[in-house]
């Protein structure tokens, strides 16, 4: 273990395993598709795959997946052995088209109505540009998905064109600025994701956590996150082992697991990578996630994902940083010493900004679910309102150009600590926003509006695809300014801040005035999935994806209908688990409390009339009101899921139907549920408790 760099990467066939194992006429046509996005061989790709197959079996495996992440959101897999009939036995082989594409059935995958399941026919083409990599025996194939008419049908082909998309649009950008050297230009994400980790044999007796992946009833602990205390505090034994080990798995599949820490909340962890390009940042996420799942399986815990594992304490995000770099390795959006003269800085920020503003709807929505619906605007999160974070210094100088001043940068400041001691260091020139939804930090935005089980595929490509068009539109108002570029980029750039400058807010996010504020600006407050929603099909939001060829029509329109139908099915679970723990358990236990109680107070009036039964009696009293209330809500809620099928003739109404009605009722069964915990004693309370939940590791 102390061996860290040869541990690295040991189970991807990366680029030095490519090197050794493969002839360089071989090695050179696949680092071109690699690097260029040039076209692949058949005959190269055998030659790949035979290399790929023979470093696979010495790793142990007997198998091969394609490895996709279809409109689930969660990867998919489907392995085969190499064995090939040979005689009276068999040979291992791996061919070239084999690599290349697979063909799983596409029919059971959702697809939001463009396929029917007698077309059932998939395909998943192989992602050069991701690794592969082993895992429990089989060799994983970073693939694309889509269906035998060609419709996408993962989260993955629409980042990686949107890659590209947003790679020529600012190269055209740079080269008008002179920067003719650069050829590409990539975008960056390191994201940054919490988690729960909490006791297996806890968890195992929760159907809730089980169906759901969060709690659906549960009083408060008497102890939360009140006191901070849990933050960057000490990290527990057990969960110090699982880190270790965890730390240990991404290393080996070459992710750059770099920063581990305890998060705000009872037993809540964070874990984030060093930043990598956009897609395989997405594929090593989705490693992470899964690799978190089993480690924890290991050390007799579970890890919860889900953004609302818990009411009362935080919920679980994903920070998803991200940027732009070019091949010659200048990131695009570093201020530098005097962004006051950075034209390239001022132009990408422009983009950014402008893009931020035009499509806020649209980044409201590729965060929206069922999960982040308990977090967005409850003040632990960003507000449901997008808005961005520029820092005191950046945004004086984007006042300074909205007015037409000469602005002098402040530089980095000297922070004296006054001990001598210690070495005093240059500051940051923008402290940290944790309120804001969007921010700039220094060389980089950090999206924080994620929930922690998205597939980042979805925000990215998004982002990407309007940062594109901003550009695209730049592009065609500075083309013919090459004798004046200097001028008339400055003169666009004022533009653009000047009209999208509402967009950016360096305030406080979680006030009351911030609210106010924005509506008096004009930004949009969408509070729910279903609201975010209800602007994803406007016509600027389909053409920015059809005009740059990132998704079709029918296939943007496919992703509307499986987000809202998700969110249907995912409030149905758990209005139908609630019903049914309210029912089989919950009912049943708090009725034997109270016969217990009746009970007694019957044996000691029997004993005699003198000693008090005020405490049973009260109890039985209480209880057995809310009882009635209990089962009473619990019918309620079972109409209004029985309800639901009479608003299922358009999707935005049907989900709209399953946040008002359905989830409103699910709140106040919760309510009375939560109640009686507190009075029922806990021998007889059919579920571990907050407590043992929250403080059970
Ligand atoms: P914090 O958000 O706590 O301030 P850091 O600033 O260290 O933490 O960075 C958080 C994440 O941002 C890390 O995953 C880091 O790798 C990533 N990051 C840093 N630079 C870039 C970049 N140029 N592009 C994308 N992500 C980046
Ligand atoms: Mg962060």
């Amino acid at each position: 273990m102390s061996k860290v760099p040869e541990m690295f990467g040991i189970n991807v066939f990366n680029d030095k395993k490519m090197q050794e194992r493969l002839p360089k006429s071989t090695y050179r046509a696949l680092k071109k598709t690699i690097q260029d996005g040039e076209p692949l061989d058949l005959s190269v790709a055998n030659v790949v795959a035979t290399a790929m197959k023979d470093w696979a079996i010495e790793m142990g495996c007997t198998h091969y997946t394609h490895w996709f992440q279809p409109m689930t959101g969660v990867t998919a897999e489907k392995h085969d052995s190499f064995i090939q009939p040979n005689g009276d036995g068999v040979i291992m082989e791996f061919s070239g088209k084999e690599l290349i594409k697979g063909e799983p059935d596409a029919s059971s995958f959702p697809s939001g109505g463009i396929r029917a399941t007698f077309e059932a026919r998939g395909y998943t083409t192989w992602d050069p540009t991701s690794p592969a990599f082993v895992r429990d025996g089989s060799l994983y194939i970073p693939t694309a998905f889509c269906s035998y008419t060609g419709e996408v049908l993962d989260k993955k082909t629409p980042l990686l064109r949107s890659m590209e998309k947003i790679s020529s649009e600012a190269v055209k950008i740079l080269h008008l600025l002179g920067k003719t050297e650069v050829t590409r230009v990539i975008t960056t994400v390191g994201p940054e994701q919490e988690y729960f980790l909490i006791d297996r044999d806890l968890y195992e007796q929760r159907e809730d956590l089980k169906l759901t992946g969060r709690t659906l009833f549960g009083a408060k602990a008497p102890k939360g996150q009140e006191l901070d205390d849990h933050y960057f505090g000490a990290i527990k034994t057990r969960v110090s082992a699982y880190m270790k080990d965890l730390d240990e798995e991404l290393w080996k599949l070459g992710i750059l697991a770099k920063t581990k820490h305890n998060e705000v909340a009872p037993s809540q962890h964070e874990l984030a990578p060093i930043f990598t390009t956009s897609n395989i940042a997405n594929d090593h996420n989705e490693l992470t996630m899964e690799i978190m799942k089993k480690t924890a399986e290991k050390h007799g815990m579970v890890c919860l994902l889900h953004e609302k594992p818990f009411a009362g304490v935080n919920g679980s995000g994903k920070h998803n940083n991200w940027s732009l770099s070019t091949n010659t390795g200048e990131n695009l959006l570093s201020p530098g010493k005097h962004p006051e003269n950075n034209l390239v800085f001022q132009i990408f920020l422009a983009a950014v900004v402008k893009a931020v503003d035009e499509y806020q709807d649209l980044l409201r929505a590729t965060v929206a679910s069922a999960g982040n619906d308990h977090r967005l605007g409850a003040h632990e999160a960003p507000p449901a309102i997008i808005s961005m974070y520029l820092g005191d210094d950046l945004g004086e100088m984007v006042d300074s150009i909205i007015n037409g001043e000469e602005y002098v940068s402040h530089g980095k400041e000297r922070m004296q600590t006054g001990v001598d001691v210690l070495a005093d260091f240059k500051k940051d020139t923008s402290d940290r926003n944790r309120t804001s939804p969007f921010a700039f930090t220094g060389n980089k935005f950090e999206f924080r509006a994620l929930g922690s089980a998205l597939n980042i595929g979805c925000p990215n490509y998004m982002l990407n695809t309007m940062v594109a068009e901003e550009l695209s539109q730049f592009y065609v108002e500075l083309k013919d300014e090459k004798d004046n570029i200097e001028k008339a980029v400055r003169s666009l750039v004022k533009n653009v801040l000047s009209e999208h400058k509402r967009i950016i807010f360096n305030g406080d996010n979680y006030t009351d005035e911030w609210v106010q504020e924005a509506k008096r600006r004009g930004l949009l407050n969408l509070k729910s999935m279903p609201e975010a929603f209800s602007h994803f099909l406007d016509r600027k939001n389909v053409e920015l994806f059809v005009k740059n060829k990132i998704v079709t029509q029918a296939e943007y329109r496919a992703r509307y209908e499986i987000e809202l139908e998700t969110y249907c099915k995912q409030i149905n679970i758990e209005a139908l688990t609630m019903i049914d723990m309210a029912r089989k358990k919950i009912t049943p236990a708090v009725t034997a409390f109270v016969r217990q109680m009746t009970d007694a107070a019957l044996a000691k009036k029997a004993l005699s009339a003198d000693i008090p039964t005020s405490v049973e009696e009260n109890l039985v009293k209480s209880l057995s009101n809310k009882l009635v209330c209990f089962v009473n809500k619990t019918t309620e809620l079972e109409e209004a899921v029985m309800g639901a099928s009479e608003h299922n003739c358009d999707e935005l109404e049907y989900a709209g139907y399953f946040r008002e009605v359905v989830f409103a009722k699910m709140q106040e069964l919760r309510a009375v549920g939560d109640s009686m915990e507190t009075e029922t004693a806990s021998d007889f309370w059919p579920y571990p408790s907050y407590y043992d939940l929250l403080f059970g590791v």
